[in-house]
């Protein structure tokens, strides 16, 4: 395999290479069975890749030292290695573009503290992202992150994507909420950023140049977590919108005219609501109007949230809603996020052939033009959509479907134009082409668009630096 970065070429995982793997990490901690090696060389993207890539070995460390170990001789044999965490992510990011080890996450599984004078929280990087929820929840705290995929993802691979979901809005995506890291960098060495505290400026900022990072400079194997104080009160409200227009309009009014930040405000539009009815037995009240929102708001106390609520209550029908749907108890919320879940996971979808899945992001006050534009775009390359998402992120997830082409032609071919022109709308816009998802292997052939040559540049020389023999997650980001 040719090294992306330079002339030396990978070695294979040979038997010998298999044999000193199991010497460092025990029988149990490598696998090279084709069916495994297969399942793990795989995540959540759609549509799937060209062609099949497929990991020689996949190896489950134990700790940090055994982490330690498998990088350290990987680097010495030029043997690539490809982090994976639940293998949720939607950009290729756990794929092993260039064959090798797989190093699962999955052993590392323990929340290790919650430190509630510090209000901290530090864990291994293989835990399920709803598990940290939870124990921060146990100790009475809360931990913000929210992306829709918590009770699959795992939180080591939300640092790596810097997840954003619901709850970006108030209180920031993953990045914000992570106070320190400790990575173990391609040759093998164990390197600490950031710690139990709120402010560091001593040196760069070496814990958000990982976050984010998709596994290409370090692995992460212990996460310090920012917690806060747990919101006592949350309400949902469900409002469906006659226009996406007006659903854009209401959405800036809720901060700026009704001085309300919520928690969430989530944006579904008819196609992406028609699908959750046609293809699940959820039944949605005024299904087919334009859009619906979520909005969600979070408090201490009920009656300065209920002040919130009838704020924006009222903001929504003088606004147009066709209804405003307010849900209190655990139930009635659970009923509301149903909907925005079964948008994300889109089950239908996996029967159905699909062009591409985006997750563009422009300026909150470009949404509308956004909108505006993408059906023509879609149009054009012959398909249909649906586009919902984080809106007050400007984040908009966009589902295309092909209308019309023929069973024969290249649906992979035929993604390249439409992803092109789609991504010049959205850098015309001030937008960029990942919000939350990230570059991966699937998007790095747009970086040209909004990257400039010295951006490009400067970043491979980051990699570089960090990975002088590219052996860690290869062949991603950058083309
Ligand atoms: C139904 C569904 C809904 C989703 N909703 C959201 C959403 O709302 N918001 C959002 O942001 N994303 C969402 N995602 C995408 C995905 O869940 C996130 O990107 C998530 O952060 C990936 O976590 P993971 O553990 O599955 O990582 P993986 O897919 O296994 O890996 C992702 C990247 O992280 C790297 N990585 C993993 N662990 C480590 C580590 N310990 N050290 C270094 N690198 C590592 C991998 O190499 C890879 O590049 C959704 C996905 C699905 C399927």
């Amino acid at each position: 395999m040719e090294n992306v970065m330079g002339s030396s070429v990978y070695s294979p995982v040979s038997e010998k290479v298999v044999e000193d793997l199991v010497a460092l990490l025990g029988r149990s901690g490598v696998t090279t069975d084709r069916e495994k090696c297969l399942a793990y060389s795989v995540d959540e993207t759609i549509p799937r890749f060209e062609r099949e890539y497929a990991a020689e070995a996949v190896c489950f460390p134990e700790d940090t030292a055994q982490v330690s170990a498998v990088l350290r001789y990987a680097n010495e044999h030029r043997i690539p290695v490809t982090p994976r965490g639940a293998g949720t992510g939607l950009s290729g990011g756990a794929v092993p573009a260039c064959g090798g080890i797989v190093l699962s996450m999955e052993r590392m599984n323990a929340i290790l503290e919650v430190d509630r004078e510090n209000r901290t929280l530090t864990t291994e990087p293989g835990v399920v992202t709803a598990d940290v929820t939870k124990a921060a929840r146990n100790s009475g705290l809360f931990y913000a992150g929210d992306p829709c995929s918590g009770d699959i993802s795992f939180i080591g691979g939300n640092v790596a994507e810097n997840a954003g979901g619901n709850k970006v809005i108030k209180y920031g995506a993953t990045g914000a909420h992570v106070l320190g890291l400790e990575a173990v960098l391609p040759d093998g060495s164990v390197v600490t950023f950031g710690g139990r505290r709120r402010k560091d400026v001593t040196g760069y900022d070496f814990v958000h140049l990982l976050v984010g990072s998709e596994g290409t400079l370090a692995v992460v194997t212990k996460i310090i977590l920012n917690l806060i104080p747990l919101p006592k009160r949350v309400t949902d409200l469900l409002v469906p919108m006659p226009s996406l227009e007006a659903a854009v309009k209401l959405v800036s009014l809720v901060t700026t005219e009704g001085g309300v930040v919520p928690s969430s405000v989530e944006f579904m539009d008819r196609n992406s609501i028609l699908n959750v009815e046609r293809y699940t037995s959820l039944r949605i009240p005024h299904s087919d109007a334009a859009a619906q929102l979520i909005i969600q708001m979070d408090g201490m106390d009920r009656r300065q949230l209920w002040g919130d609520v009838e704020k924006t209550g009222d903001l929504c029908v003088r606004n147009g809603a066709l209804e405003v749907f307010v849900a209190e108890d655990r139930n009635a919320r659970d009923r509301v996020w149903r909907i925005r879940k079964y948008v994300a996971a889109e089950e239908w979808t996996y029967s159905m052939p699909v062009l591409s899945k985006e997750d563009i992001v422009v300026p909150t006050s470009a949404v509308a033009a956004f909108l505006t534009r993408l059906p023509r775009i879609t149009e054009r390359h012959r398909a249909t959509y649906n586009a919902y998402g984080h809106i007050a992120d400007g984040n908009i997830h966009i589902t295309i479907f092909p209308d019309g082409i023929a069973p024969e032609e290249d649906l992979h071919e035929l993604a390249v134009p439409l992803r092109r022109e789609l991504y010049a709308c959205v850098n015309d816009l001030g937008g960029t082409l990942s919000g939350e998802h990230g570059t991966g292997l699937k998007r790095k052939e747009y970086t040209d668009i909004f990257l400039n040559e010295a951006q490009r540049a400067l970043m491979k020389r980051v990699k570089r630096a960090f990975d002088p023999n590219n052996i860690l997650n290869p062949s991603k980001m950058l083309p």
